[in-house]
């Protein structure tokens, strides 16, 4: 026995119950890959190819069949094959009679065809089982035993038996079955690898878009305008003064947004009498989404505290804090203490921490692996009651920041107040609606309504 046919023997689990063989239609790179754990998992594996040369690439244990021979050995066979050539299996469809067909396969385009690759099979050799599976796993991660990132396997088929099979096979390879139903789900299996990013896409581009337009409104402000008025080039800002004005605008209102979905739905609820009217769809996928904006605010915010900690070193600040101690030594002067900007200037720095701390801690909690070690009541406490104070707590850091400056007319450039002005809209519509829902008044019957009371319901006596 060779030392690979002994490693793998040793990782077969209990092969004393006798595993059935399983067929491989195709040697390529996923139906190798298959082969190759199916054998490790205990498994007798034939490969029905086009070739029966003998090849290096192919596990050593496997026999290498003409289709036709293969067939003939297993009960399920295994289709690692791309579809457009899968018209040959219609001359094979005597042999393949009450087998079962594993659909592995997957397209370039999401809805590629009208049907679905495992549903194309089943009509191209009728009285055959197909069962879809395999999809979502690659043939890297099949080879390389990287599995944590894709160890769910979709399955789904229109005969159970044959999909319990199919399961089996799953478990036994180490991977989660998740049974989706009947072949109609084969569509949507098929276009889960192709999507990029889906609940990401909203976050991201709103993200982008605010970031694009508070770059335009910041450069209008900061730069053009002293460039125009002034003669003075501050282009440099945009390096890190203006990055540095956008990332706490865009954190601090994609935070926002991540809770007024909920105070929406609220007033829906209340409008309405009940919960068991579906929100309007918008809505839904907002709240769906609802972590992903969170966890993109978390990194605007993140980098908002990179740029702050950089000031010191930034030689514009450097030259300006000179000047400004040179100019009081030429005049012989010192300023005294005030103490209201010191007051100020700390609370607006300890707001900061203390939001960015609860900040982090929120998005530690959004992550799977903490979230499924609390319970549902104390995951609620962290992202709804402690959400709230992170929002707060970041809405009085740019209020603090701002000062008395709201009322200054100079703050205004071509009429344009300052960005921060604006970041701190959305946050605080949020936070006075949810303090008027917290009135006893619009609480009681909101969580009546979410207990499952109906206004209008008509209840027995
Ligand atoms: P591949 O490397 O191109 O292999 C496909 C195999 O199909 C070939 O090696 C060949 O095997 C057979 N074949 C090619 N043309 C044929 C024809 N005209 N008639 C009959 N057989 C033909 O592709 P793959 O990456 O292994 O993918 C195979 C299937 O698995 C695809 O449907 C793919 O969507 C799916 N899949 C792949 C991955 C992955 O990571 N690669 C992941 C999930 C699902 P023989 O030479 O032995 O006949």
């Amino acid at each position: 026995m060779n030392k690979n046919s002994y490693n793998i023997m040793a990782l077969a689990p209990n092969t004393s119950n006798k595993r059935e063989t399983v067929c491989i239609f195709g040697t390529g790179d996923f139906g190798r890959a298959l082969g190759h754990k199916l054998i490790q998992s205990g498994y007798p594996v034939v490969f029905g190819s086009r070739s029966t040369q003998p090849s290096s690439l192919i596990p050593k244990d496997a026999e290498v069949l003409s289709h036709t021979e293969a067939a003939q050995k297993a009960a399920i066979i295994i289709i690692a094959i791309q579809r457009q050539h899968y018209s040959f299996l219609t001359s094979l469809a005597e042999i393949l009679h009450g087998k079962v067909l594993v659909d592995v396969s997957n397209n370039l385009k999401i809805n590629q065809y009208p049907e679905s690759n495992a549903e194309y099979l089943a009509q191209l050799v009728p009285g055959t089982k197909v069962v879809k599976a395999f999809n979502t796993v690659s043939a890297w991660a099949l080879q390389s035993g990287t599995l944590d990132a894709s160890r769910q396997v979709f399955v789904c088929g229109d005969d159970m038996e044959a999909k319990q099979m199919v399961m089996d096979i799953v478990r036994a390879l180490g991977l989660t079955p998740l049974d989706q139903g009947s072949l109609l789900a084969a569509q949507e299996i098929e276009n889960y690898p192709l999507q990029l990013f889906p609940m990401w896409k909203f976050p991201i581009l709103l993200s982008l878009g605010l970031a694009a337009f508070f770059f335009f409104y910041s450069l209008i402000r900061d730069v053009i305008y002293p460039y125009v008025y002034e003669s003075k080039d501050f282009s440099f800002f945009i390096a890190i003064s203006i990055p540095n004005r956008i990332c706490p605008i865009v954190a601090l209102i994609l935070l926002a947004l991540v809770y007024l979905p909920g105070v929406l739905a609220a007033i829906i609820q209340l409008y309405r009498g009940t919960k068991y009217s579906r929100f309007p769809d918008w809505l839904d996928k907002w709240m769906l989404c609802r972590k992903q904006l969170g966890l993109v605010a978390l990194a605007f915010a993140f980098l908002h505290v990179l740029y702050t900690l950089v000031i010191p070193i930034r030689s514009f600040v450097r030259w300006r804090m000179n000047n400004q101690i040179l100019s009081l030594a030429l005049k012989n002067e010192t300023e005294p203490l005030n103490t209201t900007h010191a007051w100020l200037s700390d609370s607006y720095l300890a707001l900061g921490i203390l939001g960015f701390s609860l900040f982090f801690l929120l998005g530690i909690t959004s992550l799977p692996s903490v979230s499924n070690n609390v319970n549902w009541r104390e995951f609620r406490f962290v992202q709804s009651k402690l959400g709230y104070l992170t929002l707060i707590l970041c809405t009085a850091h740019t209020l603090v920041y701002g000062g008395n400056r709201f009322l200054s007319p100079s703050s205004y450039r071509w009429y344009l107040p300052n960005a921060y002005m604006l970041s701190l809209i959305v946050p605080c519509i949020v936070l006075v609606i949810k303090f008027v829902l917290i009135f006893p008044c619009l609480d009681k019957p909101l969580t009546r309504i979410r207990q499952g009371w109906e206004r209008n319901a008509q209840y027995p006596e």
